[in-house]
């Protein structure tokens, strides 16, 4: 690919280059908020019983088609879970830098206008 002098030397294009580039990274993202709640069973036999050595339950607290959903995490998966949220949260991030460059231009581009 063949980039002009002009755009090589921008660096608002560089970095909104690199960012879209890594758009891709975040395809196996995954909506909604990690939540850990401690309970007790209810067996009175078990651990949990004397009331502190509690079960720790997982949880995505997400938004279904605009209303509030609880998910609940089963353990082997809650490693890859929290981390699918964490890729969500870095494409809000290189979203709203994209966001803030293409704005500085637009208004870069108005003023000419
Ligand atoms: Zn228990």
């Amino acid at each position: 690919m063949t980039v002009g002098p002009f755009m090589a030397d921008d660096p608002d294009l560089q970095l909104r280059g690199q960012l879209v580039r890594r758009l891709g990274l975040f395809r196996e993202m995954l909506p909604g908020s990690f939540v850990e709640h401690k309970r007790t069973c209810g067996r009175p036999n078990c651990h949990c019983a004397d009331g502190k050595s509690l079960h720790t339950q997982y949880q995505i607290s997400v938004l279904i088609d605009g209303k509030p959903k609880t998910i609940h995490i089963p353990e082997a998966l809650v490693d890859e879970v929290r981390e699918k949220i964490r890729l969500h949260q870095r494409f809000e991030a290189a979203a709203a830098a994209i966001c803030k460059i293409n704005l500085r231009r637009f208004l870069k581009e108005r003023e000419k206008s």
